[in-house]
C-alpha cells in the first residue's frame, strides 16, 4: 500500500554524510570535541560601516539561562539605510557574476559547514537548545541545502534557453538576480532554514540582507562568516540581528527586492500588508508559515509503527517544527489500546541537557514560548481532557510533552507550538468528516496517514492539498531534494523549499528577440 517514489530523480546530487551515534569511538572523539567550553561569541551587524545599537544584549542558554552563550548588537534603522545601499553596489557586481562562480561558492561554503561541524553542533545546542540528533540533522540538511540549490542553479540558471520561434529570429530565455532580497528566518532551524532562504537568494544573483531570529543570532553570525570565507562579497550578504522593528524596516524599505520569510502566518500576513501599501515595484513574497497538521489512523494501521511515528512527529524536537503533529485523529475502535500506547513511548523520553547522548528532548527556546505553552493547557484544561503530562527536569526552558484530549476537532484553533499532542476519536464511516475538519482549518502544510488500506489512502491525499503527505511514516524531517518541503494555503505561498520550483521566485526571467 505504498505510494512508489520517483527513486533516483536526482541522483546527479548526493546528501550529506550522516554520524553514527552507535559507533562508540566516533561518539567518544564527538562527546570529547563538544564537551570543551565554547569561547563566547560577540554578533553585531555584519554591514559595512555598520554601528548596530549602542549596547550588546546577552544570548542564554535555553537549557540553563545562567549560560550566557554570547552577545548580539542589533541593527539600526540607520544600518537598514546602510545596508541597503552597500546591497546595491554589491549586486550590481554579484548579478553579473557568472552561475558556475555563484553555485562554486556554495559548493565550497557545504564543505566549510562540514569541517565545522563540531563546534556548530555544540552551537545548536547551547544557543538552540537542538539535541545532538537534531544538530547532526540540521547540519546535513544546511549541507543539502547549499549543494541542492548550486546544483538546480547550474542546471536552470546555467545556459539561456533558445525557444521555439521562425526562422530568422532567435529567442534566448535567460534569469537574472532580482536585487536586494531580505531574509528573515526562524529560531527553530537556525542553521539550516537561515542558510536555505540566503543561499537561494545569493546563487540566483541577489545581494542579500539576511536577518536571524532574536533568540538565535550567534548561529547566524557564524553562518555568515561562513559564506565570506567562501567567497560571498561582504557587501552581498550582510547580517541584520533584531527583531521585530528591524525586519518591518527591510518590508518596508523602497529598495526591496523580494522577501523570504518562514515564521508565523501572522508575520507573513503583516509583511504581505506592508508590501501591499508600497509605491515602487511589485516584489514577491516567499512565506513558509505554519500548520494545524493532523495524522488519520484508521483501525488497520500497524500500532507499533503508529505510536513511534506520532511520538516523533509531536515531541521530538520539543515539538518546535512546523511540521510537527498537532492533532491526530484515532478511529474510535482502536482509541484506547493505541493512547496506552502512544502514552507508554512518552513516558520513556528522556528530557534534558541537549549536549548529552541520553537525551531525546531539549529545551523550548525561551520563557515566553514556555509561558504560551502553560497557559494553553490551563485553557484546555478548563474544558477538554488533559491525558498526559510528561516530568520535566527542574532548572531551564523545558516543558513536558502533553497530550489533550478533544472533544471536538474545532476546540483547538490555532497552531500550539511545542510538544502537545491534541487527539480526536473518529467514527469508522466518518472519514469525510475528518477530512472536511482538517480542510476546515485553512492551514495545508503536513499531514500523516496510517492505514493498509489502499483506497483510504487515496481518498484522504486526493481530497486535501496538503502540501506535504506522510503514508506509513512520521511527518517530519523533510530531506533536501528528496521531500521538497512547504504548504499552501495559510501554510505559504510556495515554491517548496529544497525542491526543483524553489529557485524561480528569487530571480526575473528576461526573453531577448534577435532578427538574424
Ligand atoms: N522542514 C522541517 C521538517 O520537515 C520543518 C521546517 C520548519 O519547522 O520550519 O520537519
Amino acid at each position: 500500500s505504498q505510494i512508489p517514489m520517483p527513486l533516483g530523480l536526482y541522483s546527479d546530487r548526493r546528501n550529506s554524510a550522516g554520524f553514527e551515534f552507535g559507533h562508540r569511538d566516533n561518539l567518544e572523539r564527538l562527546m570529547a570535541r563538544i564537551g570543551q567550553p565554547l569561547p563566547e561569541i560577540a554578533a553585531r551587524p555584519l554591514v559595512p560601516g555598520a554601528t548596530g545599537a549602542t549596547s550588546d544584549e546577552a544570548v542564554l542558554s535555553p537549557a540553563d539561562r545562567t549560560h550566557k552563550v554570547g552577545t548580539v548588537r542589533n541593527a539600526t534603522p540607520a544600518d537598514v539605510d546602510r545596508a541597503f545601499a552597500a546591497g546595491r553596489q554589491g549586486f550590481a557586481r554579484w548579478s553579473r557574476t557568472s552561475v558556475e562562480e555563484r553555485a562554486a561558492t556554495l559548493d565550497k561554503l557545504a564543505d566549510l559547514l562540514e569541517a565545522d561541524r563540531d563546534r556548530l553542533l555544540a552551537l545548536l545546542a547551547l544557543e538552540a537548545g537542538k539535541t545532538l540528533d537534531d544538530g547532526v540533522a540540521e547540519i546535513r540538511e544546511a549541507v543539502d541545502f547549499c549543494r541542492y540549490y548550486a546544483a538546480q542553479a547550474r542546471k536552470q540558471f546555467g545556459e539561456a534557453e533558445v525557444m521555439p520561434g521562425p526562422t530568422g529570429e532567435l529567442n534566448r530565455l535567460s534569469w537574472r538576480g532580482r536585487g536586494v532580497f531580505a531574509c528573515i528566518s526562524p529560531w527553530n532551524f537556525p542553521l539550516a532554514i537561515f542558510l536555505g532562504q540566503v543561499s537561494a537568494a545569493l546563487v540566483a544573483g541577489n545581494a542579500v540582507l539576511a536577518k536571524p531570529a532574536p533568540q538565535t543570532p550567534l548561529i547566524a553570525f557564524e553562518a555568515v562568516k561562513l559564506f565570506h570565507k567562501a567567497g560571498v562579497p561582504e557587501d552581498v550578504l550582510m547580517l541584520m540581528p533584531g527583531g521585530g522593528d528591524v525586519g518591518a524596516a527591510m518590508a518596508a524599505h523602497p529598495q526591496l527586492a523580494g522577501i523570504a520569510f518562514t515564521g508565523s502566518t501572522g508575520t507573513a500576513q503583516a509583511i504581505n500588508r506592508t508590501l501591499a501599501a508600497k509605491d515602487g515595484p511589485i516584489v514577491p513574497l516567499i512565506a513558509e508559515t505554519g500548520g494545524l497538521n493532523a495524522m488519520i489512523v484508521d483501525a488497520t494501521a500497524l500500532a507499533e509503527q503508529v505510536a513511534d511515528d506520532v511520538v516523533m512527529s509531536a515531541f521530538r524536537s520539543a515539538g518546535q517544527r512546523c511540521s510537527a503533529l498537532r492533532i491526530l485523529y484515532l478511529q474510535e475502535d482502536i482509541a484506547d489500546g493505541m493512547l496506552e500506547m502512544i502514552e507508554g513511548a512518552a513516558r520513556e523520553l528522556n528530557l534534558g541537557n541537549p549536549l548529552e547522548i541520553t537525551t531525546d528532548i531539549g529545551p523550548v527556546i525561551d520563557e515566553k514560548q514556555k509561558a504560551m505553552l502553560e497557559a494553553h493547557i490551563a485553557e484546555m484544561k478548563r474544558s477538554q481532557k488533559v491525558r498526559y503530562a510528561g516530568k520535566v527536569p527542574a532548572t531551564g526552558n523545558f516543558f513536558a510533552p502533553h497530550i489533550v484530549e478533544l472533544d471536538r476537532p474545532e476546540a483547538l484553533t490555532k497552531e500550539i507550538f511545542g510538544p502537545v499532542l491534541h487527539v480526536v476519536r473518529w467514527k469508522a464511516k466518518a472519514l469525510d468528516q475528518v477530512i472536511a475538519s482538517i480542510d476546515a482549518t485553512g492551514y495545508g502544510l503536513t499531514l500523516g496517514v496510517h492505514s493498509r488500506i489502499e483506497a483510504t489512502i487515496r481518498k484522504v491525499t486526493d481530497a486535501l492539498d496538503t502540501g506535504n503527505i506522510y503514508v506509513n511514516r512520521n511527518m517530519i524531517g523533510a530531506v533536501v531534494g528528496t521531500q521538497p518541503f512547504g504548504g499552501s494555503g495559510m501554510s505559504g505561498t510556495g515554491f517548496k523549499a529544497g525542491g526543483p520550483a524553489y529557485l524561480s521566485r528569487f530571480a526575473v526571467e528576461q526573453v531577448i528577440s534577435v532578427n538574424t
